[in-house]
């Protein structure tokens, strides 16, 4: 071995070794969380300091002070949000992926991941019923997804409508996803809001209309949900892709949450028509099974990806454009292959076993939603389309359901936090962990006939 300049001690590396492997055995505590800074300072103290405090002392503090000071998003009874349900083997892979220090960015430099991680992708596209030409990458979440396919499909808007006078202007919901709007102020865009139905849907009928109406905006994308995050509703995508494809506006589909269960065959048919859209995101990190963070973005036709975002400059001039460049299709150049924990977790299982782990999830929410339908303390919003249940507690004021939500979350029984439903306070559940079991939720939702 060559005398390196950073010596560690194998022991010292040993050590993080064993915790990150009994972290992914055990799991971690659900009685943890955020802490106020100046609690943390006091118990982290300076840690950055000129002669360092030796790595023994940095990982005491790690598994002591920081750790503890995180939520434990992949325990089966954290219900809150999107959780995460990671396999053990998606974990473990992703300390190979860090220590193999690939750059991803390129092909050039990684082609080997990127193919296997194209494997992965090829398998979301075949789910949503793309072509052979279809492709993408994968990004570091939902949010940095939707960003890219919205300044691709504005890209391609510019070269095949011209430069308007008017505003460009992306169409969606109220349901869409907060990163939407998000997207639209940083591409400088407007939003045209789309009436959605009774239960949060868009329909193609209210799209058409919407557009129709559109006055000097310039519609160029419609973004639908494909399992909104507060409800778990997707709209109706057959509807939307008549419509896209009658005025030419770019679908984009965000799926982040929802679009996983097109590999569980009893909610496929809810997708229908997604096999008409330009793009499509879902995250792996939330109901995939695979750590934080990774988004796969997906184009039926990936040229227009490459007009908006492939990077030119003197040091990239030898770059082979005739590969597959991840960084052409996203924002982004340098890149972890961190689609590889998710392609390593998909190769070792298989697709059967994906599929089965998604139908679980939703088999609980439904088990869940009739034991809430069941009950005479509770009422259920509607029923789910996906795996988010929302439900009200009869009686109680949003106080005490804050309340309620506070103490489980405190005794680390459930983590269930309230969220709004048409102006009102509501229960909400979501499932993505084939561990979480019905009978416990509904256990411990039965606490809830005590007074708050
Ligand atoms: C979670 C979510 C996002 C954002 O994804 P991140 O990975 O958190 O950036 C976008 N859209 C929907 C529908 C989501 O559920």
């Amino acid at each position: 071995m060559v005398q390196r300049f950073f010596e560690t001690d194998e022991p010292l590396m040993r050590a993080v070794l064993d915790w990150a492997f009994h972290r992914i055995v055990s799991g971690q505590d659900p009685i943890t969380g955020a802490r106020p800074a100046d609690e943390l300072e006091a118990d982290l103290q300076n840690s950055i300091v000129a002669d360092g405090i030796g790595g023994r002392e940095a990982l005491r503090r790690f598994t002591d002070v920081i750790v503890p000071a995180t939520r434990a998003q992949d325990h089966h009874m954290n219900l809150a949000y999107v959780p995460a349900a990671p396999t053990p083997a998606s974990l473990t892979f992703d300390l190979a992926v860090s220590a193999a220090e690939i750059f991803a960015g390129t092909w050039e430099t990684g082609a080997g991941a990127i193919h296997a991680e194209n494997q992965a992708l090829a398998w979301l596209a075949e789910l949503a019923g793309f072509g052979q030409g279809a492709g993408g990458t994968f990004v570091q979440g939902g949010t940095v997804g939707n960003l890219s396919a919205l300044a691709t499909a504005r890209e391609r808007a510019r070269a095949t409508r011209g430069q308007h006078r008017q505003r460009w202007a992306i169409a969606s919901t109220s349901q869409a996803h907060s990163s939407v709007r998000s997207a639209a102020r940083l591409l400088d865009v407007e939003v045209i809001g789309v009436e959605a139905d009774e239960r949060g849907r868009m329909t193609g009928q209210a799209l058409r209309s919407t557009l129709a109406a559109a006055g000097d905006l310039v519609p160029f994308a419609v973004v639908a949900t494909g399992g909104t995050t507060n409800a778990g509703i997707v709209d109706d995508l057959a509807g939307i892709g008549d419509v896209c494809e009658d005025t030419g506006v770019w679908m984009h589909v965000d799926g982040a949450y929802g679009l996983a269960a097109m590999a569980a065959p009893s909610a496929r048919h809810r997708f229908d028509g997604i096999e008409r859209a330009d793009s499509f995101i879902v995250d792996p990190h939330k109901w995939l099974f695979a750590p934080y963070d990774c988004c796969a973005l997906i184009y039926r036709d990936p040229g227009w990806a490459t007009m908006a975002h492939a990077q030119k400059a003197e040091y990239l001039d030898q770059l082979d454009r005739s590969e597959w460049n991840p960084s052409d299709y996203a924002v982004q150049l340098t890149r972890r292959a961190r689609g590889l924990p998710f392609w390593f977790s998909l190769a070792t299982h298989g697709t059967t076993k994906y599929g089965e782990a998604v139908e679980r999830g939703l088999r609980t929410a439904i088990d869940i939603a009739n034991g809430i339908h069941a009950a005479d303390h509770l009422s259920l919003v509607m029923e789910p389309d996906l795996s988010v249940v929302l439900f009200r507690r009869d009686g109680w004021s949003a106080e005490q359901m804050l309340e309620w939500s506070d103490r489980n979350a405190t005794e680390g029984t459930v983590l269930i936090i309230p969220t709004s439903w048409k102006g009102t306070s509501v229960f909400r559940i979501c499932i993505v962990s084939p561990d979480t079991r019905a009978d416990a939720v509904l256990g411990v939702l039965d606490t809830m006939r005590d007074p708050a």
